[in-house]
């Protein structure tokens, strides 16, 4: 980061500086003077400085309309009179899309319109800056000109900045009449609804926690300039050191992170960076306010930025002056994480391991401004229970600290201070979902079989212990499908044998005898760890992942079969193994884990009371040649989430994808049903895993497509379990044999009205 020179920086303009106009700004709220007056000397003071013919400032009203609370150069008369509705002409449009307009003839633009009492006829150009604070437009800032002319880069930044200042004035309450400010108060806290994506289901009616909370509330302008200047040298002195303490903490990190965290260091000993704070700080600001307004000025020219790893910088800049806010507060990390009851915590993104650090007691729900359903912290706010719900940027920049909320993680909606029937309303659901648990848990001990005495196994997903309890909630057979590279992705480095070996025990104590099938690690594709060296490939999915890394890197699966041995010494092991796509690459690893039996034996160690390996078939070309696959495992596991992906060529990471194709499409049904028949034949025990199964429809046509073995998440139990005790499977298959011959996109409707028919409960 390097000083920007003369290539836009709004302080740094002769006579018209924004500094001078800022220091104006400053005067004219110091001195003792009613709401209107001050307003109307601002707009004078913005106008003089801009060299502008009219400065006029709009203000939203709490019924969604923009009045006209000052001007010069338009009649006065109009003022307090003038109000447009959201959307009405340049103002309104301004308003409505949140961005500046810069336009040499207003009367041209197709949203303009005419209000003949404000006496704007001879104007031109214009130039409209909505006054926004945290996400919400609370009116407009308009120059206008009677020259026909478009307003130059440093125009448009000068007006931006002078549009924050003002958003922080009307938010403080500093420019309105008493019962305005109320409005504006309202309006910065009505009740907000915003839906977004739905990651992990549940619903939490809690309280608002930031991640990355916003700094304290502070003055705009400062009383005196040089202790402020002191006071914002001491606070980046601090944050050097602070960041200078976090590197050296964390001295033990891989090559890669520690680039990373280094350029940060060059972040925080900027020269530039600190003059230009220092000059917002000499203008008058308080230094928070500084360094707000170079944070705004850093994000708008990063944003045009096509670089992506500059785009990247914006992030690390962006923590920094949170960082410096907070040194100058005095507050620290650590009263950040404490977490009120039944927390909702609104972060950018999270990583799996920070959402370990909080309490769990009172973590009740994430909203993530990024965030995807299959992403690592997903897994892990999933299997801990937490309703999730990502890529909400909007949610973020609206909500505060202490908010009510009510989050839906199945359904994506998220409420900000919810009126009072919302919050009654999900009460309700609640309600009932937890009588929905209890009826569930009544169900735990009742055989799982169908109506017509067909045995079916429901096991668990699993990736962590923290899952395990749920095997004697759910009332689970056992683990079907147990993912080992969570504690591979959540560790700061790689994992050694014994800290897995640790693991697999704890694993294997808590299912108390009952089967836990450990899948080797299927790293690379999207879970590569800080410390992997992983190649960029042009399609990670179908590239160096799972089997194949493994059959490659032996020094990463020899030390996992090992410590797979140990943990299981006296039980029963399972090992599945991920991604197979050629029989050969079975024998392979089968090779590596007879060399640690043997040398167990050499060691004279105990061994597992029977060893079992399986294959997940999750690759077309597996499941085609399942016949040569099976003789060389004891079990199969269907991996239904890459099966369909590579069936539909249809990348399962991408949001554009998803929904597309459904899984309830015939053809992929019928797939399903050549793989089962082939594993039938060769005598081998077939589990579906893949998350699909926890669909109930998809349920219900696995099990006609003689699939009585499904691993799903510990929620899915109950229901499915529930649903499997009332259907009549060979009325089920008979109906659903004929139909996979359908030249229908899904089955779905179908399946749908046969359990309507049958009153069948899929929830
Ligand atoms: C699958 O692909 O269906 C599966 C169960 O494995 P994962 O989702 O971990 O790739
Ligand atoms: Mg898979």
């Amino acid at each position: 980061m390097s000083d920007t020179g003369a290539t836009g920086h709004p302080f740094r303009h002769g006579g018209s500086s924004p500094r001078v106009l800022l220091r104006r700004l400053r005067e004219i709220m110091a001195a003792e003077e009613g709401a209107q007056a001050r307003l109307d000397k601002l707009s004078e003071a913005i106008a003089a400085n801009m060299v502008a013919d009219v400065c006029s400032i709009y203000l939203r009203r709490d019924d969604d309309v923009l009045e006209l609370f000052s001007t010069v150069g338009l009649n006065q008369e109009a003022v307090h009179k003038t109000r447009l509705n959201w959307q009405e002409g340049l103002v309104g449009y301004v308003a409505d899309k949140a961005l500046p307009l810069n336009i040499n003839e207003a009367q041209d633009h197709p949203a303009f319109s005419f209000r003949p009492e404000v006496g704007e006829e001879m104007l031109h150009a214009f130039l409209g800056v909505p006054i926004i604070r945290t996400g919400q437009v609370l009116g407009v800032l308009v120059i206008q000109n009677r020259t026909s002319r478009h307003y130059t880069e440093e125009e448009m930044e000068a007006a931006q900045l002078v549009a924050t200042v003002l958003a922080e004035i009307v938010a403080a309450g500093d420019l309105l009449e008493k019962e305005d400010a109320a409005e504006v108060d309202r309006l910065l806290h009505r009740p907000e609804y915003l839906k977004a994506m739905p990651i992990v289901p549940g619903i939490t009616i809690g309280t608002a926690a930031l991640h990355e909370p916003p700094a304290p509330k502070h003055k705009v302008f400062a009383a005196d300039v040089a202790l402020e200047t002191e006071r914002l040298r001491e606070g980046i002195v601090r944050l050097q050191k602070s960041v200078d303490d976090m590197i050296a903490r964390n001295s033990q990190l891989s090559a890669i992170s520690r680039e990373v965290i280094e350029v940060y260091r060059l972040f925080a000993y900027d020269k530039g960076w600190a003059k230009r704070l220092e000059e917002a700080v000499l203008s008058g600001l308080s230094c928070e306010s500084a360094v707000e307004q170079v944070q705004a000025e850093n994000r708008q020219r990063m944003r045009k930025a096509t670089d992506p790893y500059l785009r990247e910088r914006l992030h690390d800049l962006d923590d920094l002056s949170r960082r410096l806010l907070r040194s100058l507060s005095g507050k620290t990390r650590r009263d950040e994480l404490e977490l009120p009851e039944n927390a909702v915590l609104f972060a950018h993104a999270l990583g799996p391991a920070e959402i370990l650090e909080f309490d769990r007691r009172k973590l009740k729900g994430i909203v993530l401004a990024e965030g995807a359903d299959t992403s690592h912290a997903a897994i892990v706010a999933r299997s801990l229970g937490i309703p999730m719900i990502g890529r909400s940027e909007a949610a973020i920049e609206r909500v505060e600290i202490g908010d009510a909320v009510v989050i839906d993680g199945e359904s994506g909606e998220i409420f900000i201070r919810p009126e009072a029937d919302v919050i009654s309303g999900y009460q309700e659901k609640l309600a009932l979902f937890s009588a929905a648990q209890k009826e569930y848990a009544q169900l735990r001990n009742l055989p799982c079989v169908t109506r017509d005495g067909t045995e079916v196994e429901l096991f668990m997903n699993a990736g962590l212990v923290l899952d395990m309890p749920h095997l004697e909630t759910t009332g689970a057979e056992g683990v079907g499908l147990f993912r080992t590279e969570l504690q591979f992705l959540v560790s700061p480095q790689l994992p050694t044998a014994s800290s897995q070996e640790e693991l697999y025990r704890q694993v294997l104590d808590a299912a108390d005898g009952k089967p836990v099938i450990f899948r080797t690690a299927d790293l690379g594709s999207d879970k590569s760890a800080p410390y992997m060296r992983v190649v960029r490939e042009g399609n990670p999915a179908m590239g160096w992942r799972g089997l194949r890394m493994s059959i490659d890197r032996e020094g990463l699966i020899r030390p996992q079969l090992r410590a797979l041995l140990g943990a299981a010494q006296g039980r029963e092991l399972n090992v599945l193994l991920p991604l197979v796509t050629t029989s050969d690459e079975v024998g392979a690893i089968r090779a590596i884990l007879e060399r640690e039996v043997e040398r167990r034996d050499k060691l004279g160690l105990g061994q597992p009371t029977s060893i079992r390996v399986g294959a997940m078939i999750e690759i077309p070309a597996a499941a085609w040649r399942l016949e040569h696959i099976a003789p060389q495992v004891d079990f199969l596991s269907l991996g239904g989430n890459d099966l369909a992906q590579f069936f539909f060529a249809s990348d399962r990471e991408s949001e554009k994808m998803a929904g597309r194709y459904d899984h309830l499409h015939p053809a992929f049904l019928s797939f399903i049903g050549m793989t089962a028949t082939k594993a039938n034949r060769a005598g081998k025990p077939l589990c579906y895993c893949g998350e699909q199964a926890g669909d109930p429809l998809m349920a219900l046509a696995l099990l006609a497509l003689d699939i009585p073995r499904l691993s799903v998440s510990a929620s899915s139990i109950g229901p499915l379990k529930k649903l499997i005790r009332a259907v009549d499977l060979n009325d089920l298959t008979a109906w659903l044999e004929p139909r996979l011959q359908s030249p229908a996109q899904s089955l779905r409707a179908e399946l749908e009205a046969y359990a309507a028919d049958r009153s069948l409960p899929l929830r």
